[in-house]
């Protein structure tokens, strides 16, 4: 089966000769039509809020995509909140969902009025130290044995996020008698899930939590996040979730649980990273070497530092030959990267096309946990970053790096003294 590309083949060779290969390439018209998707689809709600997930690709165009399409940032990291600043996106258009949270970063979430999102009951004393309490707060909660997880975040029991449901009612009631006004429920458990209802589970779990909590400690609430977590098909045969039909499900729970609860009007939020960039970023790399020994290998110029995904989680990415996308796929490869780790392969025992060095491999959905997982291995550098505007035309938004920014914090200077 096959998965098509948003470009040309005579665009993708022409891209793949003008500029140095590996790059990852977005399509800007992709991300902002299933932008659009998604809020079209929970038009119904009194109000619907989508933080992107910054850490899936960091880039402060994407950023701004975005931002034109009233989505936000969700941020964990001190980086992930100035690269929020520096794109202009501030107060409630951020949510601050971190763990192991140092001081200095509460500091910068609460002087930019962002929502912080805790981690963990230690962390209403440890905030209030260091930054003070704000009207608004939520709370991240972890349903542990009550919830089922998959692969990527393991099971919530197993996961270090959130506060147990006994903390929950416990947080909520000293954020109270603390003077805060304003609270938000947050839970993620799952990610790249396929299965929308898992989604809609989650929904219902939160809404029927908060309706418990409001009951219990009188209070109301702001808002509540489901979290990111919905999967994309990496595979050719598998589906992507319908954002209309999770909303359906979401609406009628919210029907259900929220407004008997006396808790209508209130703000729906999502998290969601992998499904707003994954499926339009695409990894451009060429065949370097073809090697036959007791198996078949692809040597790519492109390697982990690019895409973590296949080595870290065994994940499957389509591979696309430009060019020979009608002929069989009668040879067997592992595609490989060039690390000092066997464990740089992109696909092991792939069907493909016969290749020959100079091919242009097309790798797909790398547009979210894609080039921002990267990492310097080798001395591997990281590549550019290339979007394709809605006109066509291509603007590199960021420029790979170069071994001077591999060696910047060595100090060359002081081996002469050294030695
Ligand atoms: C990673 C992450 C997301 C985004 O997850 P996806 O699976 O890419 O949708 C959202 N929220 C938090 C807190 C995360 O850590």
């Amino acid at each position: 089966m096959t998965k098509v590309l948003p470009f040309t083949n005579d665009e993708i060779v022409e891209l793949a000769n003008s500029h140095k290969t590996p790059f990852h390439i977005y399509d800007e018209k992709g991300i902002r039509e299933n932008a659009r998707r998604l809020i079209r689809a929970f038009s119904w709600a009194p109000e619907f809020y989508e933080y992107y997930a910054v850490k899936a690709n960091p880039n402060p165009y994407l950023l701004t995509i975005f931002k034109q399409e009233g989505i936000g940032a969700d941020c964990s990291s001190l980086a992930e909140l100035s690269l929020a600043i520096r794109c202009g996106i501030t107060g409630e258009d951020v949510m601050f969902t971190s763990n192991a949270t140092p001081a200095l970063e509460f500091k910068v979430a609460s002087a930019m009025s962002a929502i912080i999102n805790l981690d963990d009951i230690t962390h209403i004393p440890f905030l209030e130290e260091c930054a003070g309490l704000p009207d608004l707060i939520s709370i991240r909660y972890n349903p542990g044995p009550l919830r089922t997880g998959n692969a990527i975040i393991g099971n919530p029991q197993e996961a270090k996020y959130g506060f147990t449901r006994e903390q929950v009612f416990e947080g909520y009631k000293i954020l109270k008698s603390k003077g805060v006004s304003r609270f938000g429920l947050h839970a993620m458990m799952a990610s790249n899930e396929l299965n929308g209802q898992y989604y809609v589970d989650t929904a219902i779990m939160l809404f029927e939590l908060a309706a418990e909590v409001s009951k219990e400690l009188g209070i109301k609430f702001d808002l509540i996040n489901f979290g990111g977590g919905i999967g994309i098909p990496y595979h050719p045969e598998q589906k992507a979730v319908c954002f209309d039909e999770v909303s359906a499900g979401i609406k009628a729970a919210y029907e259900k649980i929220i407004v008997p609860a006396g808790l209508h009007p209130l703000k729906i939020c999502m998290e969601l990273a992998r499904a707003m960039t994954g499926p339009y970023g695409f990894l451009v790399s060429k065949a370097l070497h073809i090697k036959k020994t007791y198996k078949n290998y692809v040597g790519l110029d492109a390697c982990m530092a690019n895409l973590m995904r296949p080595a870290l989680y065994g994940a499957y990415h389509h591979i696309t030959v430009v060019g020979k996308e009608n002929q069989p796929a009668d040879y067997m490869y592992d595609v490989t990267g060039s690390l000092c780790e066997n464990n740089d392969k992109f696909a092991i025992d792939r069907r493909l096309p016969e290749i020959v060095p100079g091919d242009i491999f097309v790798i797909h959905d790398t547009g979210a946990h894609g080039h921002s997982m990267g990492f310097n291995y080798n001395g591997k550098t990281r590549s550019a970053e290339l979007l394709r505007r809605e006109d066509g035309s291509v603007l590199e938004i960021r420029r790979a790096e170069t071994l001077s920014d591999l060696f910047a914090t060595l100090d060359f200077e002081g081996l002469g003294k050294f030695c």
